[in-house]
Parts: C-alpha cells; structure tokens; sequence
C-alpha cells in the first residue's frame, strides 16, 4: 500500500495528489473506487493518467500478441499455405487495443485468409478451440456421426466414453467432453507417472522426456 497521502485544500478547493502525475487536482477527476476499498474511496491515479496506464497496458499487450502472430507465420504449415502477416505493428496496436477484451484470441475469419484488417477478430478461448477442434476433423476428412472422435486411437466412440469436465461445459460442448477419450486419458496418465528412479522413488517425468532421461549417465 502505498502511503497515505491527506488531501489539501487548495484555493478553497479539496485535491488530492494523484500518484501518476504527482499534480493535486480536485476530487471529482478520481474515479470512485467504492467506500471501505481505498482510505479516501477514490483511486490513486486521476482519470488522465488512468486512461495513459490503460493505453500503455494494451499497447504492450498489443506488441506481445502481434509477435506471437509474426513467429506463426514464420512455420512452414503457414508458409506452405502462404498465409502472411499484412498488418503493420502500428495498425495491429490501434486495431487490438480498440477490441480488446480479457483472454481475447486474435482469429482469421477467413482461415485460409491473410492476417489483416477485414479478416481478422477477436474471439473467446471456447470458441477458439471449437474452430480449432473443426479444423482439425476437418482436414483430416473425418465426419463424427453418432458419436465423438479421439485423435489418440483414432476412433469414433462413444460420448459415454469421454470424461466430462465442468470447466469444458460451453454452447457446443454442452457435455463438457474432453478431446481424447477416457481409456486413453488414462493410458497417458500411467506412461506419465510410471518413471522409477534407482532408489526406488517415482519420478514424474512427461513421455516426450523419458528417452533423454535414460540417456543421463546414472
Ligand atoms: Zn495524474
Ligand atoms: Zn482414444
């Protein structure tokens, strides 16, 4: 917390020194915090430097994800596509901080589209990962039917045969379905957990790492 600072009268005025621009201003150009959350109910920034930190926030957020895009673009599934980057850094921030909202995912509408004004938006995490999970059965020619694909054993099973989680349940995925099914959820489980270290300790190690692990000098 930093330290409370009293307020002053100044030309018959109440101010309050506002932590940004160091200037006292009148109360009314603080927002309102709520009586009990601050000393004073007020905040400690004034709405100009408020407004000045919000920018600065979404400018360095803009930065960050317009790298994220840039290092896409570079792999070779996008290149053999040939889709590009065809936004400036300038005119990503200014679209990105004018759309933003909290964990936003930067989408092309048009997915063999080019990263550009006009067809590109802001989508949330659910629906991101239903477009990716389309996607997916999509380019690899497969029709769900009666039931639910697992990319793992490459079947159609099933909704009785995926674990359901609450934290999934979204508009298409009313059930909460996980993406591999329960026997291979679990199969991975095991392969994950089963590592035995010399002392006869487990070690938790993830597939991917075993085969360098056993190459370690013991
Ligand atoms: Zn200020
Ligand atoms: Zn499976």
């Amino acid at each position: 917390m930093p330290n409370r600072i009293e307020h002053e009268v100044r030309d018959g005025v109440e101010t309050k020194r506002c932590a940004g621009c160091k200037d006292y201003l009148p109360l009314i150009q603080f927002h309102p915090t709520g009586t009990g959350n601050t000393w004073d109910g007020l905040f400690a920034y004034c709405i100009d430097c408020t407004k000045r930190r919000r920018n600065d926030d979404l400018r360095r957020k803009s930065i960050v994800q317009y790298g994220h895009i840039r290092r896409r673009v570079e792999r070779p599934a996008y290149q053999r596509k040939g889709i590009e980057l065809r936004i400036s850094r300038e005119e990503f921030v200014g679209w990105y901080s004018e759309n933003y909202f909290k964990n936003g995912v930067v989408d092309r509408i048009d997915d063999k589209g080019h990263y550009e004004i006009g067809n590109i938006h802001l989508i949330t995490p659910t629906e991101h990962n239903r477009k990716k999970r389309k996607d997916r059965l999509d380019a690899l020619g497969i029709v769900e039917t009666w039931g639910r694909y697992c990319y793992k054993c490459e079947q159609e099973k099933s909704t009785d045969d995926f674990y359901q989680k609450k934290a999934k349940v979204s508009e298409w995925n009313p059930l909460g379905l996980s993406e591999a099914c329960s026997e291979c959820t679990r199969k991975h489980r095991t392969n994950y957990y089963e590592e035995e270290i010399g002392n006869g300790q487990n070690l938790q190690i993830p597939q991917g790492y075993r085969r360098i692990y056993n190459l370690l000098p013991g």
